[in-house]
């Protein structure tokens, strides 16, 4: 290369490298070269909120445009802090001690308005690349991220009126199967009529919650299981494997709640129970300890639903340190993430059994990527409370037969919130998608 060129050629990395800093408008060169017979031409006006109060909080959001179009995505667990991230912070009273009216510190929100929606994985890189100081690399960025993404994906779908499936490779399934978490293992009659109800309703595999660690005890944390905790814990995985035929699988969630070594004691005494899966037995912080876990014992273990981007699932997979992931689309990055995540699983021959404790809404958007990828085991689903929302603030009401989720062809997510009914549920004093 001669140094002339080579010198041009820096400015111009320069350049790109000083972009992301900032989250520029896209290129004029993007804009253009798309076929304005074909392509609808879409601009963001705004980007709104809502909290909506289930058995968690649920934080909605919907991106709105210059032609009536809106999507509507949900956030997850790590959402506490997302409209903040979306939104910005107005502060009047900065603004008035430097003689302003009011003074904005800007969010995505402001990042996103004017761009062209359409262009989901080209907005979703410049949100992540200029927030890398921000705390893009997980948490309550990511999960805000996640849900502007999943409403750009519904946006998109409605915009050139296909589901959003087929805009992530097309169908590979049309039925999405449930596992119905939270089945009780306490040995009570009001416990086996439970599990009788949850069979009842046709759902193919279940998960129940374990643990042996006392919450906020005078001893403080305990990390260690012994006898007794081994005995309880097995004789509750014994009361649901007899409470449910074998042909309903069973899940096991320890909550990364036990030590490297509780965790590995517990697998290999579940083993006479061919569960699904272990979810957990020590937290992901350390892929290691979960690898050394996974090589002890024939119980397949699962990992993954506090893991952020693919690029935190990477070492998950190269260690072999689980056997199911779990990536929770509504917190990992969006559903494109999700799929990319799933994608690099199936590189390793790991299935993918999504987490999902959201709405409706979040469960659908989970629903098309677990329809679209070739390694889906199956999806989480409380049915208690997301069953009631169903019912109350999805316009399509209840939807799920037999323990399964019927793809919808409809453009989009394919389901819509009921306003009016939605808001009843709304967090009093947050706003229900009203303008800032
Ligand atoms: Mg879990």
């Amino acid at each position: 290369m001669k140094p002339l060129a080579r010198r041009s050629f820096l400015r111009g990395a320069a350049g790109a490298a000083a972009g992301v800093f900032s989250l520029p408008r896209l290129s004029a060169a993007v804009q253009t070269a798309t076929s304005p017979y074909r392509r609808p031409k879409l601009k963001i006006t705004d980007i709104r909120t809502a909290w909506i109060r289930s058995q968690n909080v649920q934080l909605h959001v919907r991106v709105y445009t210059d032609q009536g179009l809106t999507g509507q995505g949900e956030a997850t667990d790590s959402a506490i802090g997302g409209a903040a991230i979306i939104n910005g912070i107005v502060d009047s009273k900065a603004a008035q001690s430097m003689g302003q009216t009011s003074l904005y510190f800007g969010g995505m929100r402001s990042s996103l308005i004017g761009q062209d929606p359409l262009n989901v994985d080209n907005l979703w890189e410049r949100l992540r690349t200029s927030g890398i100081w921000g705390g893009a690399q997980g948490g309550q960025y990511v999960t805000a991220m996640s849900a502007i993404e999943a409403a750009l994906w519904d946006l998109t779908g409605k915009a050139v009126g296909l589901p959003v499936y087929q805009l992530l490779g097309g169908k590979m399934r049309d039925r999405i199967r449930l596992y119905c978490d939270g089945v009780p293992n306490g040995r009570s009659e009001p416990a086996k009529a439970e599990c009788k109800q949850v069979l009842d309703m046709g759902f193919t595999a279940v998960k129940t919650d374990i643990g042996f660690r006392g919450r906020g005890g005078t001893e403080g944390p305990k990390w260690t299981a012994e006898t007794l905790d081994f005995e309880q814990m097995v004789d509750a995985v014994a009361f649901v494997r007899e409470a449910f035929p074998k042909s309903v699988g069973i899940g096991v969630d320890l909550h990364g709640g036990a030590d490297m070594t509780s965790g590995k004691r517990l697998a290999i005494k579940l083993e006479p129970f061919d569960l699904m899966w272990l979810e957990e037995p020590v937290p992901p912080d350390n892929i290691d300890a979960m690898r050394d876990i996974r090589e002890a014992t024939s119980t397949p273990i699962c990992c993954g639903e506090n893991l952020f981007l693919r690029y935190g699932f990477r070492e998950l997979f190269e260690k072999r340190a689980t056997d199911i992931a779990m990536p929770d689309f509504q917190k990992c990055g969006g559903l494109l993430e999700g799929r990319k995540i799933a994608d690099m699983a199936h590189t390793y021959f790991v299935p993918i059994a999504p987490h999902c404790v959201v709405s409706p809404i979040g469960t659908m958007a989970s629903a098309h990527v677990c329809a679209a990828i070739p390694n889906f085991l199956c999806l989480e689903f409380h049915w208690r409370p997301r069953l009631e929302q169903w019912r109350t603030i999805c316009k399509e009401g209840d939807v799920i037969e037999k323990g399964f989720i019927t793809i919808p062809d409809r453009p989009g997510i394919g389901v819509e919130m009921d306003d009016v009914a939605a808001r009843k549920y709304s967090m009093p004093g947050t706003p229900f998608f009203e303008a800032l």
